[in-house]
């Protein structure tokens, strides 16, 4: 019982950019902003910058071509004149604005060089008499081909025509004081004439309320049911026996946060069950994560599985690979390295040995999950920063074998309005206190023109026998040109500070270089790195305490807190400065305020969702999870709450309820209701 649109395939067509594929849609296709052409405005009292609705008489009216080509037309009522002008228009134009005619003109009023003027106004003919609209009028999302004229018809015959029947219990609504869902779209399309512009633009409407927990309800609902059908399949149950992590533990030369007891207490319990996890670890820069991967891996490798992490560029795989390395060959694990870039050689061998089950633990990049690596029991994949990989990558990997249990790790915390509306599928554990003894970071903003000021600081530090490293500035246009311009400053530092053992790494470089390169400023060979935002994340060398980046205003937030969390890993005291140049933007101005200001992960990612909005985080999120078209999970917060209470009951109590609401607002739309 679908209900499909009357209208020709080239409108169908365009509807469909707009998301509009059933009349139901139309439905829910809500209007943008609203026009009063309810009552008319006498010219006298129209005030500049408040939209108005003006009837008169045109008294004059000429195409001037000085200083560009232009209509221009006076209209007159009985309380005085206002000009018309259009700078595009049509002759149809000309011939309505001809002398004499009777016109109703609907537009902003501007206080313009000849007097008060409406520019590009809505223009029609009248006759006296002709009535005014009854209600506001609705301005919808359209597109080039689709008129607002078209749109309120399809509209609004959709409106007559379906039955717009609840979909919540009435338990539900009472207790949230929601309006029935048809009321709340009437009001919408159709508003009262109680109803101001001002009013009907404010989300906290009733009738904005209601479609706004709706919407919210839909995507909680659709997030616990994918949760549940991720549940039903089978992985492997990996009950550690603590032969290994106890080993480990014995060696590493501190103890676990009781915040990494913890996580690794929920991880092992996620482990141990029959379905696959799919846990998100969360973690400041400088938390610990790594740590906990290694937990979580031999956790898996006691219980007979392989386990692999994935990292999302070369320079960060390698450094994983280090540590691990380092930390579990001593056990008698065997660590296998596998990136694009090995020898064809090597990769065979590390392909052999992840297939014949040698490996016990795979480190590398996405090539770790190419068609020709198949794993000969992977019990768990770790994915670090998955925030950078593309859906496609991480998608490859559910495909190895079965479904193995995931554990993502993210140094960019999602802010808890976001965790809990599109990631509300995930669980998500927090490594919310830093390891004992770091040493807070000082930030310092500093202009390009202060540069020299910086050299001296280096200078003093690696004096003291510390380390720095110089992040040169993001070209998003060119990578050629970052590289250039990395080279570049590498040479002027390497000539201003000639005592200094200074040392430059970047993405171009060949993978032994890199790795050459980064044991060199380990081992403090390299006093000086100079890098491109190669290093952003994963790097850790705590006797480095300065760090310089060029260009910060370039920069994103989490950016530049992940490039910053890379010093302050140590006893000593570090800074971190960033040079900027001027003028700043307004943005730009914002994004340092909150860097300078802020060093927690949690409160800048807070506010980098305020300045931008919530594109950046979802870039990560499987496409599967539809956008909010009306609600914002940061503003609508307490609506928010309430459908994430409300969503489990019902589904347990009123299964027919969450049903039709789904099919209302996710897909098939139309099967519950009768056209
Ligand atoms: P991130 O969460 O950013 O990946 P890392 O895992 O790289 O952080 O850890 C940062 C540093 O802190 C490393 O040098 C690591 O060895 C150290 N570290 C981790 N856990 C502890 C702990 N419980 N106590 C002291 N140092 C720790
Ligand atoms: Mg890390």
């Amino acid at each position: 019982m679908t209900a499909p649109i009357s209208a020709p395939p080239t409108t169908l067509k365009k509807l469909a950019k707009l998301g509009i594929h059933s009349r139901f849609d139309l439905v829910l296709h809500l209007p943008l902003r609203y026009e009063d052409e309810t009552h008319l405005t006498q010219i006298r009292d129209a005030r500049a910058g408040t939209p108005v609705v003006v009837e008169g008489t045109i008294t004059d009216a000429q195409v001037q071509w000085k200083p560009r080509k232009q209509l221009i037309a006076t209209l007159e009522d009985d309380t005085g004149q206002l000009q018309l002008r259009f700078l595009h228009f049509y002759p149809n134009h000309i011939k309505q604005l001809s002398k004499g005619a009777r016109i109703r003109a609907l537009g902003e009023i501007r206080h313009g060089f000849h007097g008060d003027e409406l520019v590009h106004p809505k223009v029609r003919e009248v006759v006296d008499g002709t009535p005014l609209a009854d209600h506001l009028t609705p301005v919808y999302p359209a597109l080039q081909g689709i008129t607002q004229p078209m749109l309120r018809r399809l509209v609004s015959q959709s409106l007559d025509d379906l039955i717009l029947a609840d979909t919540l219990p009435d338990a539900l609504r009472d207790s949230l004081h929601l309006l029935p869902f048809r009321d709340a779209i009437m009001t919408l399309h159709r508003p009262p004439p109680s109803l101001s512009v001002t009013q009907l633009s404010d989300g906290a409407l009733p009738a904005w309320q209601r479609l706004k927990f709706d919407e919210l309800l839909a995507q909680q609902l659709s997030m616990r049911l994918a949760y549940r059908a991720r549940r039903a399949h089978n992985a492997p149950v990996l009950t550690g026996t603590g032969t290994l992590t106890r080993a480990f533990l014995a060696q590493l030369p501190f103890s676990l946060t009781r915040a990494q007891a913890r996580v690794m207490a929920e991880i092992s319990h996620d482990l141990a069950e029959s379905h696959p996890m799919h846990r998100l670890l969360q973690g400041d820069v400088g938390s610990g994560k790594t740590v906990v991967a290694a937990l979580a891996a031999l956790t898996a490798i006691e219980a007979g599985y392989q386990a692999a992490l994935m990292a999302p560029t070369e320079i960060l795989a390698e450094q994983h690979h280090l540590k691990l390395a380092a930390w579990l060959e001593p056990l008698g694990v065997h660590v296998t390295w596998l990136t694009g870039s090995l020898k064809k050689s090597h990769k065979q061998a590390a392909i052999a040995d992840i297939a014949a089950g040698v490996t016990r633990l795979a480190v590398g990049t996405h090539a770790l999950f190419q068609d020709d690596v198949a794993f000969e029991r992977l019990g768990l994949a770790i994915i670090d920063e998955q925030h950078r990989f593309g859906v496609g990558q991480r998608l490859a990997l559910t495909d190895k074998g079965a479904a193995p249990h995931q554990l993502t790790m993210s140094a960019t915390p999602i802010p808890r309005t976001l965790a809990m509306s599109y990631y509300a599928d995930l669980d998500v554990s927090v490594i919310d206190e830093l390891p004992p003894g770091r040493t807070p970071i000082t930030t310092k903003l500093i202009s390009t023109a202060r540069r020299g000021e910086v050299v001296g600081a280096i200078r003093a530090e690696i004096a003291q026998g510390r380390q720095a490293y110089w992040v040169c500035p993001l070209i998003e246009e060119s990578e050629t040109l970052e590289l250039q311009n990395a080279v570049a400053t590498f040479e002027a530092l390497q000539q201003t500070l000639p005592e200094l053992r200074v040392g430059l790494v970047h993405g171009r470089m060949k993978a032994d270089d890199k790795a050459a390169m980064m044991a060199a400023f380990q081992a403090n060979e390299v006093q000086l790195l100079v890098a491109t935002t190669v290093i952003e994340v994963g790097v850790d060398v705590p006797n480095a305490t300065l760090m310089v980046i060029e260009h910060a205003e370039r920069m994103g937030l989490a950016q530049l807190h992940q490039l910053r969390g890379r010093v302050g890993r140590g006893a000593h005291a570090s800074r971190c400065v960033l040079l900027f140049e001027e003028p700043l933007s307004e943005l730009a101005k914002a994004r340092l305020k909150v860097i300078y200001q802020h060093t927690d992960g949690f409160e800048i990612s807070r506010q980098d969702l305020l300045i931008r909005g919530p594109g950046e985080f979802l870039g990560a999120r499987q496409s599967g999870a539809p956008l909010l078209r009306f609600a914002d999970p940061e503003q609508d917060d307490a609506l928010l709450e309430a459908a994430k209470d409300w969503a489990p009951r019902l589904l347990s109590d009123y299964p027919e309820y969450a049903e039709r609401h789904l099919a209302r607002w996710l897909s098939g739309r139309e099967q519950f209701l009768k056209a």
